[in-house]
């Protein structure tokens, strides 16, 4: 679904990231983890196109590489970013119309948002009220259903656990495995070792800008040790 060679991107005159291969197969869960200012976000920009970035960009044998920011997302990449970023003056609502502002099928949409609020009832509960109004937990919610609602061919998710309470973070892992399991594709940002390769088939480790590992996800046990190697702690 999505190839990526030789990736470089730039911030200015900074190089976050330093030529890097990474894969993510149709239907697949692909996680990229790394500790801090590793270059995972960096990465994730390049894809959707706001980074500057050299190398090759593939999505579906197709090369994206010189795509604008909005014909990517025409091509089927959407993004839940970290921080969440709803907007918190739209409605709830009106957050997951703009996800869908590309598409033409008033019906379907309809359909849709109608669909996620019985799959997240707080949301349908909450429709009416400003995204900014919602917890943490809520707004991730609303940010990945946003992301769906562009019908994307990969989804990609920026630390979706970042700053949450341990039982909203499982509840929102339970939400990914959930779309894994209905065949969405997955290329996912964590620091969250543990729970990320539990719900993965592929794992990349980037480490200053470089993939310092990779594998199948079962290659990594429970994650601990890469948990430490990210953390930076000796046993
Ligand atoms: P985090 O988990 O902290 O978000 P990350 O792995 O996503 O880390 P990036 O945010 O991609 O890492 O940052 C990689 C490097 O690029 C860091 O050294 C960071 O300071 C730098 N960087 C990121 N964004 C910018 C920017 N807009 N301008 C300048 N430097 C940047």
């Amino acid at each position: 679904m999505l190839e990526i060679q030789q990736l470089k991107v730039f911030h200015g005159p900074i190089e976050a990231v330093h030529g890097i291969d990474l894969t993510v197969a149709e239907g697949a869960c692909v996680t990229l983890l790394g500790p801090n200012g590793a270059g995972k976000t960096s990465t994730l920009s390049a894809i959707t196109g706001v980074a500057r970035a050299t190398g090759s960009l593939r999505l579906s044998g197709q090369d994206i590489t010189r795509l604008s920011v909005e014909d990517r997302c025409k091509q089927g990449i959407a993004i839940s970013p970290e921080g969440r970023r709803v907007f918190s003056n739209l409605t709830v609502r009106e957050n997951l119309l703009m996800g869908a502002a590309g598409r033409r099928d008033k019906g379907g949409i309809s359909k849709e948002i109608k669909g996620w609020f019985e799959q997240f009832p707080i949301l349908g509960e909450r429709r009416d009220q400003p995204a900014g109004t919602l917890s943490g937990g809520e707004q991730q919610m609303l940010a990945i259903a946003r992301a769906l609602m562009s019908r994307p061919r990969i989804l990609l998710l920026d630390e979706p656990s970042l700053g949450l309470a341990p039982q909203i973070t499982a509840r929102i892992f339970d939400i990914i495995r959930k779309l894994k399991a209905e065949g969405i594709t997955i290329l996912l940002v964590e620091q969250n070792a543990a729970e990320a390769i539990g719900l993965s088939d592929y794992v990349y480790v980037l480490n200053n800008g470089l993939i310092s590992s990779e594998g199948p996800a079962a290659q990594f046990g429970d994650g601990a040790a890469l948990m430490d190697e990210i953390t930076g702690v000796h046993r």
